[in-house]
């Protein structure tokens, strides 16, 4: 019978099936930084337990880390403190740690595939919702919770149960103008936030087999926000020449051997789904945000849905978003003036992002009521970007040019949305609060757009401005 790529990773990862049904997976790559650990390193001390598999862990420091003055002790004490287990904890467990001297320094999700450390066919584990980012590569990564860090930790394994599995088709041409960004928000847009629930999505159909990796990784990385447990890519000639030369990757003949396997794990024809959906990419236009989750969202020509047009059960969620956002039933999305511009997070700050939103500064200069950021998802990410000559063409046109984090994703450092302000920002999740802000209020949108809005001082189509 044919299986998909998610029976082939399950299976090859599987050490029992547990009395209660669940599976107690081997998990290849156990990504940490400083936010989810301190606790369990903290209980794995007190059990005098080691770390069971040192060289299948590497840390980062990426969450609350300023991206302006690096140096340390940071002025935030708690930053400051979350930083010192780390460093402390890395070193008392002798543990791969790329930290700001290394060069290698980046969020989470950003680093593991540009290090080659997440490769097809792996189980990867991170106390990070947005782990299912490593999926793009044909692997199948999930966030976990501090509990479950020390788990993994401790063990090298997790109990799991094993998701059904959707597959995602999205067939047909993208639009100039309409990035992976806008796939994901329309593939949310349509299923729903908790469509995925219960489920893992295989991402295919020609648009996803010409995306090119960093494209897979911004599609990936918002499968939660869909509610899905993952989603992935099968492995093909895309995911083979991203990897290859890349440090953690395998090397010489080792990687043909790898190459050659990973393509075996992809989905075999014919393979049976619990459910399949189709998109249609050509129909699909810049997405905007425009309420308190992913889901919220309409194409920048379209007006902003009003409550009764939705099911009875929906309509305490969009009254309570259109109230929070301060917009009214029935108004276009384009045209909302915007406070803030921010493109960074590990769903869009790696190079192809920065290249796209500075294709959009060079028409024109940040509007003057705009503070505009743009930071880097990694080291890597700024010193390729640096030897292109971006930064120059960011601060021309009057965005701040910062160093590698998470930055205004969710605001653990000194970039915080101030009070009302309107974010539009390339980061994953508009939930109230999220940038730093009780009353803050953010829209999500692909990094090309967050440009065009910033040069114009409220939502714009970034179709007419790079025509
Ligand atoms: S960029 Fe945002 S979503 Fe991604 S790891 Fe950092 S905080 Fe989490």
């Amino acid at each position: 019978m044919a299986r998909t790529l998610l029976d082939k990773v399950w299976e090859a990862h599987t050490v029992r099936t547990l009395p209660s049904g669940q599976t107690q997976l081997l998990i290849g790559l156990h990504l940490i930084h400083e936010v989810t650990t301190p606790q369990a390193f903290q209980m794995l001390k007190e059990l005098k337990l080691k770390v069971r598999m040192p060289e299948r862990t590497f840390g980062t420091l990426d969450h609350i880390i300023p991206t302006t003055d690096q140096s340390r002790p940071y002025a935030d004490p708690e930053a400051e403190e979350m930083a010192a287990h780390m460093y402390r904890n890395m070193k008392d467990f002798a543990l791969p740690f790329f930290d700001m001297s290394t060069g290698k320094q980046g969020i989470v999700h950003v680093i593991g595939p540009e290090l080659g450390l997440t490769q097809p066919g792996m189980t990867i584990a991170c106390g990070d919702s947005h782990t299912s980012t490593h999926g793009a590569v044909g692997a199948i990564a999930f966030g976990i919770g501090t509990t479950q860090v020390r788990d993994i930790l401790a063990t090298q394994c997790l109990s799991m149960a094993k998701p059904k599995l959707r597959q995602v088709r999205v067939e047909g041409t993208l639009d100039k103008g309409v990035y992976a960004k806008d796939v994901i928000l329309a593939i949310i847009g349509t299923l729903g936030v908790k469509g995925g629930v219960g489920y893992a999505y295989e991402y295919a159909g020609d648009t996803i087999d010409r995306m090119t990796m960093e494209e897979r990784l911004t599609l990936c990385n918002m499968s939660i926000e869909g509610g899905a447990r993952f989603g992935y890519v099968n492995p093909d000639a895309t995911t083979v020449e991203y990897l290859r030369g890349r440090p953690y990757a395998p090397q010489g003949d080792a990687f043909d051997r790898a190459a050659a396997w990973w393509k075996t794990i992809a989905t075999e024809p014919g393979a049976a789904f619990d459910d399949v959906k189709r998109l249609d990419a050509g129909a699909i236009e810049p997405v905007v945000t425009w309420g308190i989750n992913p889901g919220m969202s309409v194409g920048i020509s379209d007006k902003i849905p009003v409550p009764e047009d939705q099911p009875e059960a929906e309509r305490p969620t969009f009254r309570e978003a259109l109230a929070h956002m301060g917009f009214a039933a029935g108004q276009p999305i384009k045209g909302a003036k915007i406070d803030v511009a921010f493109v960074g997070s590990c769903t869009n700050g790696r190079l192809s992002d920065l290249r796209a939103a500075a294709e959009v500064a060079k028409k024109g200069k940040v509007a003057s009521h705009v503070r505009a950021l743009i930071v880097p998802g990694s080291q890597q990410v700024a010193k390729a970007a640096e030897a292109e000559g971006l930064p120059e063409i960011f601060q021309a046109a009057g965005f701040q040019w910062r160093k590698a984090g998470c930055s205004m994703c969710l605001g653990m450092n000194d970039d915080k949305l101030q009070g009302r302000e309107m974010s539009a920002s390339s980061s994953n999740r508009n939930f109230i609060g999220r940038q730093g802000s009780p009353t803050g209020r953010t829209l999500l949108m692909s990094p090309a757009m967050v440009a065009a809005a910033a040069i114009t001082g409220a939502v714009a189509d970034v179709r007419e401005i790079l025509k």
